[in-house]
This record gives C-alpha cells, sequence and structure tokens, in this order.
C-alpha cells in the first residue's frame, strides 16, 4: 500500500550570512488532529553516520502523522555534517555531561537539552550508525559484544517515568519488530544495555544518559556502518516505526518500505529558493557547477529549501550546495540589483498562452515563446541570435539551445532569465518534456512535476 501526499514543508532561512554564521540544527515538529505521545528523534550528533540523519531527515519530508506528535532534528551536528566529519569540534555525544561555556558547540548543546526536557517530549530516540555488529557473546572481530551496528541501546532496564518506563521491553518489542521485516539473520537487531549507571564513563557523558537522569525515556538505534547509507537508512526507519508502534503514534508514509524505496528517496526532489521565489532551483540532477547565477547585491543570501539535509555554503565567489554529506552543485554567482515588481509574465507554451509565476518551472514538449511586456528584457541562457539582444517573442525549440547549459545533466532543464534595465527580475525554469514514454527519464519528470508546487 502507497500512501501518496504532497509535501508542503519549506525551511525558511531568512537572510543567512552564509559567509560568517556557522549552521544550526532545525526541530520540526510533525503534529497531528488527535492527541498522543510525543517521539523526539535525533538525527545525525556525529557528522559522518549518514544513515541516522537519512531517517531522521525522511521523516520529515515522507511522513505525516495521523495520532501523537514525532519531532525531529534530523541534522544536531549540522556543520559536521556538511563538513563530513565525525565531529570538527570533538564527539558531541560527549559533552552532555559537562561541557566548556568556550565550546563552539555549547549553545547547540543547551538547545537541545532544553528540547530534550521540554515537558511535551514523552521519549527521545538518537539515531547513530555503528561499527560491525553487536553480538552478545564473542564470534569474531566484527562480531561481539564491543560492537554496536544493529542494536537498540538501553542505558538501563527500567526508568522510574509515569509512561514509558520499561525500556527493556520497548527495546525487545522493537527489535523484534525489526527482525520480522528481515529475512536475513545475519542483519538481526538485538538490544544492547551498556547499564551506564554502573560506571560507563564514556556513555554517562552521552545524548540518552543526559536524557535519562532527567526522567525522560531514551533509545539509541545503530545501524551497522558495513551497510550501504540506503540500508542503514532503511533500518533505521524500521526501528523509528517500531518505536511509532510502541507509544501508539499513528503514521503514513508516501512510499512502501523497501531497501529499494528508500534507495529511491534519497537525495530526490532537492530545491533550492532565492530571495523569495525570484530563483528556484532544482538542484537533485545538477550539474557540477551552475554558472551566471544572477544573486543579489550587497546581500547576505536568502534561501529556502524543501529537505532538512540541504545547505548552501561557500563564499561570495563560489557557493556550494550540499546535501548532508555530499556534494550538489556549485554556483558561480554574478551580482545584480533585484526588481521585485514583476510577479508573472505570459509565454506561450506549446501554441498556448499561459501566466507564468517568476520562479516557476514550466514543462515544454515541442517549443516556446516568452511573451513579456516591452520594459523586461528575456535572456534564455544557452540560446543566441545574431544581433539580438532581447530574446522575448521569439520562437524557442529545444535544438536552439545549446545542451551544456541546461541546468541539470539530462540536459532538459534551462534558465530564462528577466531583466529590466540591469536589475534582476527572476527566473523561470524550461522543462522539455519527452513525449516518448518508453524512456526511463519521462518517469522522474512526471515525479518532479507533481512536487514542483512545493516551491
Ligand atoms: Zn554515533
Amino acid at each position: 500500500m502507497t500512501l501518496k501526499f504532497s509535501l508542503s514543508i519549506l525551511i525558511a532561512l531568512s537572510s543567512v550570512n552564509i559567509f560568517a554564521e556557522p549552521l544550526q540544527f532545525s526541530l520540526h515538529k510533525i503534529t497531528s488532529e488527535q492527541p498522543g505521545p510525543t517521539m523526539l528523534v535525533i538525527g545525525g550528533i556525529q557528522g559522518d553516520e549518514p544513515g541516522g540523519f537519512t531517517a531522521a531527515s525522511m521523516l520529515v519530508t515522507n511522513y505525516k502523522i495521523m495520532k501523537g506528535n514525532v519531532w525531529v532534528v534530523p541534522n544536531l551536528n549540522f556543520e559536521s555534517i556538511i563538513r563530513r566529519s565525525r565531529g570538527i569540534h570533538g564527539d558531541m555525544n560527549r559533552k552532555f555531561k559537562e561541557i566548556s561555556k568556550k565550546d563552539p558547540e555549547f549553545d547547540e548543546v543547551q538547545k537541545i537539552k532544553k528540547i530534550i526536557l521540554n515537558k511535551e517530549v514523552d521519549v527521545v530516540l538518537n539515531l547513530h550508525d555503528g561499527s560491525g555488529f553487536y553480538k552478545k557473546t564473542y564470534i569474531n572481530r566484527m562480531h561481539n559484544p564491543g560492537r554496536w551496528g544493529q542494536s537498540i541501546i538501553i542505558d538501563q532496564e527500567r526508568l522510574d517515568s509515569p509512561q514509558f518506563g520499561d525500556l527493556s521491553g520497548m527495546a525487545d518489542n522493537v527489535q523484534q519488530h525489526i527482525n520480522r521485516q528481515l529475512k536475513n539473520k545475519a542483519k538481526f537487531f538485538y538490544v544492547k544495555n551498556t547499564e551506564t549507571s554502573k560506571g560507563d564513563v564514556e556513555m554517562e557523558k552521552s545524548l540518552t544518559y543526559f536524557s535519562i537522569k532527567n526522567k525522560r525515556p531514551a533509545f539509541a538505534v545503530e545501524a551497522s556502518k558495513s551497510f550501504l547509507t540506503h540500508e542503514r537508512t532503511y533500518y533505521h526507519l524500521l526501528a523509528v516505526e517500531g518505536f511509532m508502534n510502541e507509544l501508539g503514534i499513528e503514521f503514513q508514509r508516501d512510499f512502501e518500505i523497501t531497501k529499494e524505496n528508500v534507495a529511491k528517496q534519497i537525495g530526490n526532489n532537492l530545491k533550492i529558493s532565492l530571495y523569495d521565489n525570484r530563483i528556484n532551483l532544482e538542484v537533485e540532477k545538477a550539474r557540477r557547477y551552475l554558472n551566471y547565477v544572477p544573486l543579489k547585491k550587497h546581500s547576505s543570501l536568502e534561501y529556502k529549501k524543501n529537505n532538512p539535509l540541504i545547505a548552501v555554503v561557500g563564499n561570495h565567489k563560489s557557493l556550494k550546495v550540499r546535501y548532508g554529506n555530499r556534494y550538489v552543485t556549485s554556483l558561480k554567482p554574478q551580482y545584480f540589483e533585484y526588481d521585485y515588481d514583476l510577479e508573472s509574465i505570459k509565454i506561450q507554451i506549446d501554441g498556448i498562452k499561459k501566466d507564468i509565476s517568476i520562479g516557476e518551472k514550466i514543462n515544454v514538449e515541442n517549443d516556446f515563446r516568452v511573451l513579456a511586456d516591452s520594459d523586461y528584457r528575456v535572456n534564455i541562457i544557452g540560446f543566441a541570435k545574431k544581433g539580438v539582444d532581447n530574446e522575448n517573442d521569439l520562437l524557442i525549440q529545444r535544438k536552439q539551445i545549446k545542451p551544456r547549459f541546461s541546468i541539470d545533466k539530462n540536459e532538459r532543464i534551462f534558465r530564462v532569465e528577466l531583466y529590466k534595465g540591469n536589475k534582476f527580475s527572476g527566473m523561470i525554469l524550461v522543462n522539455f518534456i519527452e513525449s516518448d514514454n518508453t524512456q526511463p527519464l519521462s518517469m522522474n519528470a512526471s515525479d518532479s512535476k507533481m512536487s514542483s508546487s512545493n516551491l
């Protein structure tokens, strides 16, 4: 059973000075109409554990909660995630017992502690990717009690808490929920009790133990680093769903849960929106570099994104778009003053005139013709005609645009830019769709069509 629903998230970051400010984590409250418990799911406490933070981010982008609430911090150590490091300022998961005020992560740690202690939070889950395979007895170097992978971690059996205090019982149930869905016994999950209060000095410094000490039931989930990211993500989602079942939180997701489907969702549908929708870019299949992107002069970057793992980093000469640990594309900017007056223009698409909002993407089968007012200059990137400076009112076919100017590697999506005098007024994307359905790419085109309304 696959449930489809359109995503409506758009994470606003108003005016971020990306050249100076460190990245901060985001909190996403997925609430429902029906009252019920609230589970806090945290991913990315260590920046090099993509299974955990990808699963957490998918709760934000692919799940709906029907009863109860799920709060998600998918990118706790965001700076380290984006810089592909376990911890650029050391291991954040050892900073919950004591932290120096001078620690660069002091503020972020205080912020997440506050969220953990919020009265509404009933249970805390911290998602990790761990080494090897946890087993109760020693089998070999990678399968033994000292390993962490494929386990649910508790600090102790029980917690004196009004609700959900049977940590061991809940972890057992979730372990069974996961293993029921796995065919291969080698990949089974087991419960690991670190018995932290009995003198585990390392675990005493962890996020989950901070939660436990404050009477807030907490668990860690560890998917094995022996697997690729999508497979780890799949195990994490099974675990999170197991915990939701335990708590009585009801949910829907927009895909059927298999390893293959999880793989398809990762990195799918990535968009950034600049300066109040003057520019919307689909970046999931973007070229390595996008040249001459018209950014706003004398301004910090204003952008929105549709996935919490996206970040734009860099300097005024080159902005890198990253998604979790992955590089997506670089924007090479050209700076302009902006004109915010233009809301929409007329475009004739395959013979039919339509009003198109600035920032929109249009699908074109054969040809298009921009019909802007006379005070605007139209620049179709990759199109050139001798002696023509304004490309308004020209009938344009795909073959007239040089493929290397597309924003995507598939050479289908092109930029149409509008200028008023020296000012940039906005961008429209033209997506050439193929009427031939036998090509696998046309499936992707319809997918992004469905979701393009989000931005
Ligand atoms: Zn970890």
